[in-house]
Order: structure tokens, then sequence, then C-alpha cells
């Protein structure tokens, strides 16, 4: 399949999308075919040019091209390289998939896994080590939590790492202790920093293919743009190279890492073709609610000694380099206390331009104090906010934040009622790349069909959840004159189901299958 998609790719065609139920994206309609020519959308009506392609859709539903406005694409192709942990119903299944995969691996190899949730187990106290040390023992092994904020190492891990007994964890992050004040091989947030220089690597060709597996796999799902949420020059060197030569279809708006100052000083660079663009900078104000480390204003309500994990230092420093070189700042922000304090930042920082221009931010905005709500609409500070966030997070956010500061959480509605566009995205691989999750978690903040709501006061139309994916994410990325709608002069991003979204039954948003996903005009995936 790979190698009918480059085809695909490298024959760009003027193409006329006929019998289509077509979504604009507005309130516009629009009838007869979609007649693309020159990577963008030509006025209803036209005549197609000679020579071009026509694909008669059946009656198939086509709207503008889908947008996760918050994934990780290195780490998506990484993990599909990794010990998959997502699922994993105890430790032991997660040290048994381990023990599996290094019997496929040298000894003295790495083995690095992903998506182990201590929440989905019977018993949900965080792992310790010596289990894992015992069953693998010649392999130094990481395991990342699902949501990235925490990793368990075995002992040959450690001990490549270098790791005294009295280690001191650095500000901003945790190393856990049993009753002996051993570490039980739990690191949270910056203190996985004690571990991971220790693993190799990868060579630039095996960054490469991870990149193109990852950008394969989004669209594959009908994605035809993902906002990287931190990227390295690496990574950025590795997708350039395939761009170069016409192997990279995929629509990539990047944010560089905050710690690559001299970058942002370099200020934005977008390449020839236009589909990579390099305009943003993704920061760290907090780490996330499933490991304690959400910043919040009161104590976690099931923990009551700890408020999180403050990473909010030098957070106005970076706003400052970001707007005085005409970069976009991005910061995660999960507690209630993290996002005051962007929004705090934000409000510090001097704009040339003015702050309405610049688009600052915030990732996630996951649990906001009522009276912070209106300073995004004050401040321009753009929501990016992650559906499915809310359906794997729900069965034990109200655990951790307690029945009252649940009405902030995950509360899209409440920005779109002040009249803020909210970008949608998925943080893949946090969860999965597949958008059908986030759209059905918009519209029914259900986990599963059959399951109840977990917060019905914040489900959305079908129009408006899509626009999520769409329309907001582009305006999230400047983009909105380019991206987002399907209208005369646009840029011809399609993604094209088998079904209408508008109007199938609930369940069937799941099933839907993408039959073509269209990025600059082109065919980037087409279904067998
Ligand atoms: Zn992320």
């Amino acid at each position: 399949m790979l190698a009918a998609l480059l085809v695909a790719a490298l024959c760009p065609q003027d193409l006329v999308l006929a019998n289509a139920t077509v979504w604009t994206g507005t309130d516009a309609a629009w009838s007869g075919p979609i007649v693309v020519t020159g990577g963008r959308i030509a006025a209803p009506g036209t005549t197609a040019p000679a020579g071009a392609v026509t694909r008669d859709l059946g009656g198939a539903f086509v709207m503008p091209g889908l947008q996760d406005a918050h994934g990780h694409l290195l780490g998506l192709g990484t993990a599909l390289e990794e010990v998959d942990l997502v699922g994993a119903r105890s430790f032991a299944e997660v040290v048994a998939r381990v023990v599996a995969a290094s019997k496929r691996s040298k000894k003295g190899e790495w083995i690095v896994g992903r998506g182990w949730d201590q929440n989905r187990w019977s018993d949900p106290a965080m792992p310790e080590h010596a289990e894992l040390s015992r069953a693998v023992p010649d392999h130094p092994v990481w395991l990342v939590r699902v949501d990235g904020h925490a990793a368990i190492g075995n002992a040959a891990a450690m001990t490549a790492a270098k790791l005294q007994k009295d280690v001191v964890a650095p500000s901003g992050g945790e190393i856990l202790r049993d009753g002996r004040g051993e570490p039980t091989g739990v690191f949270v947030d910056l203190a996985m920093a004690l571990v991971t220089p220790a693993i190799p690597d990868p060579p630039p060709e095996v960054t490469k293919r991870r990149l193109q597996r990852a950008a394969m796999e989004c669209l594959r799902h009908g994605l035809t743009c993902v906002h990287d949420a931190g990227v390295s020059p690496e990574a950025v060197a590795a997708m350039r190279s395939l761009d170069d030569v016409g192997e990279w279809r995929l629509r990539s708006y990047l944010m560089w890492s905050a710690r690559h100052t001299d970058r942002i000083a370099a200020g934005p660079w977008q390449s020839a073709d236009g589909l990579l663009q390099l305009r943003a900078v993704k920061g760290y104000a907090d780490g996330a609610l499933g490991s304690y480390g959400a910043l919040l204003l009161e104590p976690y309500a099931d923990k009551p000694s700890s408020r999180g994990l403050p990473m909010t230092a030098g957070l106005g420093d970076l706003a400052q380099l970001c707007a005085d070189h005409g970069m976009q700042l991005c910061v995660h922000a999960i507690g209630d206390a993290a996002n005051r304090a962007v929004l705090d930042a934000y409000a510090a920082t001097r704009f040339e331009k003015g702050r309405e221009a610049a688009r600052f931010r915030i990732e996630h905005c996951q649990v906001i104090h009522p009276a912070d709500f209106a300073r995004f609409e004050e401040l321009h500070v753009v929501p990016s906010m992650q559906p499915t966030h809310l359906t794997s997070d729900m069965p034990w956010a109200p655990a951790r934040l307690g029945s009252k500061r649940v009405v902030g959480a995950y509360a899209w509605k409440s920005f779109h009622a002040l009249g803020l566009p909210v970008a949608f995205g998925s943080d893949f691989p946090v969860e999965g790349v597949d958008p059908r999750l986030g759209i059905y978690a918009a519209v029914t903040t259900r986990a599963r069909p059959g399951t109840s709501p977990l917060r019905p006061d914040q489900q959305l139309s079908r129009e408006r959840a899509l626009r999520g994916f769409t329309s907001d994410a582009a305006f999230a990325m400047f983009a909105e004159n380019e991206l987002g709608v399907i209208a005369k002069g646009m840029r011809a991003d399609l993604t094209v189901f088998d079904r209408d979204l508008r109007t199938c039954p609930e369940d069937e948003l799941l099933t839907a299958r993408v039959l073509l996903t269209i990025v600059d005009g082109r065919i980037a995936y087409a279904a067998d």
C-alpha cells in the first residue's frame, strides 16, 4: 500500500469530484462537482480543465480536510515501532508484553514501550520495578505512561543511566520511592530526564522512516494536516529532506520545542510547497492530571498533600522571545493554576503588532477556573483541546478534582459561548490518531456507544464538532483564508467519507470509512 500511496502523491493533477455530498464547513451550500485546479478549489460551476481526472464519488461525503491541532508525529512513528502497552489490564500484562519483545531483540538493547495506565488496573497504585527487573534482566527497559508524563524503568535502565541511590529529583519532577526510600523505578515529569538521555538517539534514516510511517497513519485516518506540538531540529531536517523529494504529503504546522531558543529567534519558515510551516513554539506550564503533575490552585481532592508540579519558570521570557520574533507560542497547561499562570505570562507580554495578531495558544485547557474563561477572549488566546482526553480521563478525573472543580474541566462549550474558536486535536500518540474518536467524543461525551455521557452539558452539534477539526484548527495556524472550508480559491485539502457525518446515526461516527484524503489537490490516500 505504501508504494501505491507514493505513486498517487507524486502525480499532481487537476481533479473533479463528481456526485459528492458536500459540506462546505460554513452555512453556504454547494451544488455540482468540486473542481480542483492547481491545488485549489475552483468556483462552483467551473468547467473542468482538459486532462482533469474525474472521480465519481457515488454520493460520498466530502468535507474540508480534517486537521489534528495537537499531535506528535515522531512520537506516533516511534510508538508504532515500540512495545504497545495501551489497554494492558494489569502490570503483569505490561511485563508479559515486554518479555515478548525482549525475545525479538539482542541482549543489552533498549526496549522502549508506551501506553500503560494504572488507572485501568484492578490495583491502580503506581507500579514498582521489581517484577519487571526480574522478568527482563538483560535489557534496559523504559516504559512511558499513556500521558507521557511518567515512566517506569527496570534495574538495567537505572544502571545504564548511572543513577545513584541518593539521586535527587530536579524541580518539576519526582522520583517515586518505596517504604525503604529506594526508587520504585517510576519517574514523573522532569525526573524522566534522569533516564531518557541514556537511550541512544536513532540514526537519521530511522527518524525519517518513523515520521513517514506516522504521516501515512494520519493520511489513512483522513487527516490532511497535523499541528506537531514540539519538534526537534533533527525531526525538521528529516521532514524537509522528505519534502524536498516529494515524499512528504501531510500538511504539517510545526512548533519548535521551547529549548531551541536559537531556532525560535530565527523566526518563521515554510517550505517552497507550503506543506511544512514552522511558525510556532511549544512550551510547558505543568504535567498531566493522571500522574498528579497538573498544577492546581487548590490541592488534589484525592491527594491533599499536592497541588501538582509547576513548570512555569521562564514562561514570561519565552513568551517575549516568541512575540519578538513573530512566533506563535503554544503552552501546555492542564491544571487551573497552570492555565492562569500562562494567561498571566501572556498578559505581561509586549506585542509590537498587537496581541490579536499573535494568536498565542494554550494547549489542553483541561481545567479552567470559572473566572479565567473570559480572559481567553480578552487576551485573544486560542484554546486548543482534545475531546478524547475527556472520555479517557473522566472516569477518574472527578476523584482528582472533586465535584466542584469538574465544572471547569473539558469545557469547550464555555469557550464557544464566548465566541471563541476551539481547535480540536487528539494529542496522539497519547490518544488514538483516529479523528473519528474525537468527533464522537465531542458530540456525545461518551467513551463508547451504550455508555452514559460524561459531560452532557458539553455535547456539541455535529457541525460544531467538525469545525473544531477543520476551520477552528485552521484559524489556530493562521490559515483561515487557505484551509478549513470548501470555497473558491481555498487550498484543496479534503476528506471524503462513505457517509454524511452530519446526519448518520451517532454510533456510525465511529465506523464511517475514509475513502479519500486529498492534500493540496493531490490524492494522498485512497481506500482500496
Ligand atoms: Zn501533546
